[in-house]
């Protein structure tokens, strides 16, 4: 067998030079690298086609036959070389702009060549620029790649010489001298129970494929393979940690929890909170520290499973925290405990910035001799010098503020680390969530209250904002609250201030006082004043908001009913979103107008349509991943897990699905770590943790 590691200038065909390109443009610097360069596309030439069959459509062609004459033509800016193409049934014209000289010195008269290109139609004939050529003597000798394989390429592998025809060259060289040898990677079982061709097989049908149903099982194989061991790690890190993080157990539901349950809950559960409450209650007492990530779309209600959990923890003697990103949303989380739990013996403090010398003196004095049971707070609760007498439970509300090294500090507090819930209102599409956070928990609430209006999106142009301007002053008439939401992008920071401000404006000489009170918050502001200007709104002294995204984020206020968003094309999907999530939250009908101008892309055009279309979080981020690709919807930090070389999370769920399946039965079963057969699996998964890649490993 031979070493896959090897530099590429070794092989033949490659040399010193070309190697250096091919690393440079490429990223190709071994055997392994080519080997597991796949093609991007394939062209059909399983059928051969004549010369009177032509059509005038841009499809790639292939056709066997003769030169049989050639000449130079003179045009504008020197010449052209044009050849007489003939088969059985007539003839036509292959054309060359450049590189006539070599043509001329090469090219065989009247010997049978296939030739593949795209066919013009001009002047009564047809012709192909620049096809590619191939002696049948030659064709016949190759691999008989019937569906040609397309290689990604650079301009300086053009210029350079290094064609496709070159790379499917090479490859043919690499499977030659390696005798397309490749150490399989999957069980014997996974493939069987799969469906799973094996890896020669796939290999070289990747690269050669025979026809089109082969070209799907190597594809297939080849995908599968890639998701099964990044799901395989990830599961394997999940299951690790359990053994490893031992955490608090919390053995009982006791009397804060039944008491609450059985006399305040305002409300039944739906059935998606109880689902989410029972992972939740047997995580809590397995020993293992819990780290769950609980999706909830805007309104899904998270707050009562967190603060059923909080009532768990507190049933077995342990603290809770619960912690918000802003101070706002933290003593609106503190409102809304406090009133649930109004009636219940039990301590309820929040802890922000603002709280007083005096307050923290109280807080941290009941935090750390354990009279205190729930803090809700910001991060000031990180603070050094908050000591908990007993955390047991973290609630992280948005997880997308908070950095997990803020996270880790909360536990060092302790000598367990408390368990973890992180609440998320940002919908991530399955696939992502399974394929980025695959090895946390994750929990969903997919399913809203019962009775919610849903919110009517229209979406309307600049040139009708005088009967939208009615329709706001109807509904601050009927004594509700609007927001109207202006874009800020960092590009265009300046201009977009500008038009907040021009905005703000317009919409004080539309409203003037003293019918309208208007409220005004931007990132320019001090927090203090946001804060404050923010109150003023939530308080309902001012009855419009006029605003950039800062009031993203969980703010409650049932009593604005309609969110005006401007320039709605220039925002993104789950940012539309998050924003119409702010109304729709009383007992009214709610409204979200997105005002755009006419010129639309294609892409702003699917977004305003989904928009008006769903209200479904889930349906919403499903689009924006197919917009917008896994990596600019996780950002940069996690392009590692989703850096796929032929699996695509968005195109290939089913095969995700499946592999992850796979890879949670071997990895959570005694069978799955002592059957021989999976052995192959697990040296795989060594290799793979060192190598970083299944790319990587290949010999
Ligand atoms: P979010 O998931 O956005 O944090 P909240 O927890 O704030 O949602 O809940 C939104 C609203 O729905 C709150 O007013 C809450 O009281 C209400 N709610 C939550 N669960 C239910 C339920 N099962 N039945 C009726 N109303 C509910
Ligand atoms: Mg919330």
């Amino acid at each position: 067998m031979i070493n896959f590691q090897i530099s590429i200038a070794y092989l033949k065909g490659v040399g010193p030079a070309r190697a250096q390109l091919l690393g440079k443009e490429l990223g190709i610097f071994t055997y392994a690298d080519l080997a597991n360069f796949f093609p991007h596309r394939y062209i059909d030439r399983t059928k051969f086609y004549q010369i009177k069959e032509l059509q005038n459509n841009s499809a790639e062609v292939q056709l066997v036959g003769k030169i049989t004459s050639m000449r130079s033509v003179k045009q504008k800016k020197g010449s052209r070389l044009v050849a007489s193409f003939m088969d059985a049934s007539g003839s036509m014209e292959l054309v060359w702009f450049r590189g006539a000289k070599w043509i001329r010195e090469h090219m065989k008269l009247n010997v049978p060549y296939v030739i593949f290109g795209k066919v013009n139609y001009y002047n009564g004939n047809y012709t192909m620029p620049h096809p590619e050529m191939e002696l049948l003597s030659d064709y016949k000798k190759g691999f008989k790649a019937a569906m040609q394989p397309v290689y990604r390429s650079t301009e300086l592998l053009s210029i350079k010489g290094v064609s496709n025809r070159v790379m499917q060259k090479l490859m043919q060289n690499l499977f030659q001298e390696c005798k397309g040898k490749f150490a399989e990677t999957l069980s014997e079982k996974l493939m069987v129970s799969n469906g799973l061709i094996p890896k020669n097989k796939a290999m070289f049908n990747i690269h050669f494929p025979q026809n089109q149903e082969l070209l799907s099982q190597a594809e297939y194989r080849l995908k599968f393979e890639e998701l099964f061991f990044i799901q395989l790690q990830l599961i394997v890190k999940n299951l690790t940690n359990k053994k490893k993080n031992k955490g608090f157990v919390f053995e009982k539901v006791g009397d804060y929890f039944l008491e609450f349950y059985n006399k305040f809950l305002p409300f039944d559960l739906t059935g998606a909170q109880k689902k989410v409450l029972k992972e939740i209650r047997r995580d809590l007492n397995t020993g293992a520290q819990m780290n769950r990530l609980l999706q909830g779309d805007v309104g899904s209600g998270k707050t009562i499973v967190a603060v059923l959990s909080m009532l768990i923890a507190a049933d077995n003697d342990y603290q809770s925290a619960l912690i918000a990103p802003t101070e706002i949303l933290a003593s609106q989380h503190f409102n809304a405990v406090r009133e649930l739990l109004q009636d219940m013996e039990i301590g309820v403090r929040l802890l922000t910035g603002s709280s007083s010398k005096a307050q923290r003196k109280v807080i941290h004095e009941e935090l750390e001799n354990g009279t205190l049971h729930i803090i809700i707070g910001t991060h000031a609760i990180f603070e050094d010098k908050v000591k908990f007498a007993n955390l047991g439970l973290a609630i992280i509300d948005e997880q997308h503020r908070f950095g997990v090294a803020q996270r880790a500090k909360m536990w060092m507090k302790n000598e367990l680390p408390p368990h973890i819930l992180v609440m998320t209102a940002t919908p991530i599409p399955r696939t992502l969530a399974m394929s980025v956070y695959g090895d946390l928990d994750i929990s969903v609430i997919d399913e809203l209250p019962p009775g919610r209006k849903s919110i009517r999106t229209l979406h309307k142009y600049d040139s009708n904002r005088l009967s939208v301007f009615r329709f706001i002053k109807e509904e601050v008439a009927r004594g509700r609250q609007i927001y109207i939401v202006y874009p800020l992008i960092q590009e265009s920071e300046q201009l977009d201030y500008k038009d907040l401000m021009d905005g703000y404006e317009s919409i004080s000489r539309a409203f003037p006082l003293p019918d309208y009170r208007i409220s005004i918050v931007h990132g320019k502001m001090k927090s203090a004043d946001k804060e404050y200007e923010m109150q003023r709104f939530v308080e309902g002294q001012t009855q419009i908001m006029v605003a950039t995204t800062v009031i993203e984020v969980g703010v409650n206020v049932p009593n604005a009913s309609v969110m005006i968003i401007e320039s709605a094309e220039r925002f993104g999907l789950s940012q539309l979103h998050q924003l119409r999530g702010r109304v729709g939250r009383g007992a009214d009908q709610s409204y979200c107008i997105l005002l755009s101008s006419v010129k639309l892309t294609k892409e702003a055009k699917t977004r305003l349509q989904t928009m008006v279309e769903t209200n479904d979080g889930f349906k919403i981020a499903e689009v924006d991943l197919k917009l917008r690709g896994p990596g600019d919807l996780m950002g940069t930090q996690q392009s590692g897990v989703l850096n796929l070389r032929i699996a695509d999370i968005v195109h290939d769920s089913k095969v995700l699905y499946k592999a992850r399946k796979a890879a949670r039965d071997i990895a959570g079963s005694e069978m799955g770590h002592l059957d021989p057969d999976h052995r192959v699996v697990w040296s795989t998964y060594e290799q793979i943790v060192r190598d970083g890649s299944i790319w990587m490993n290949i010999s």
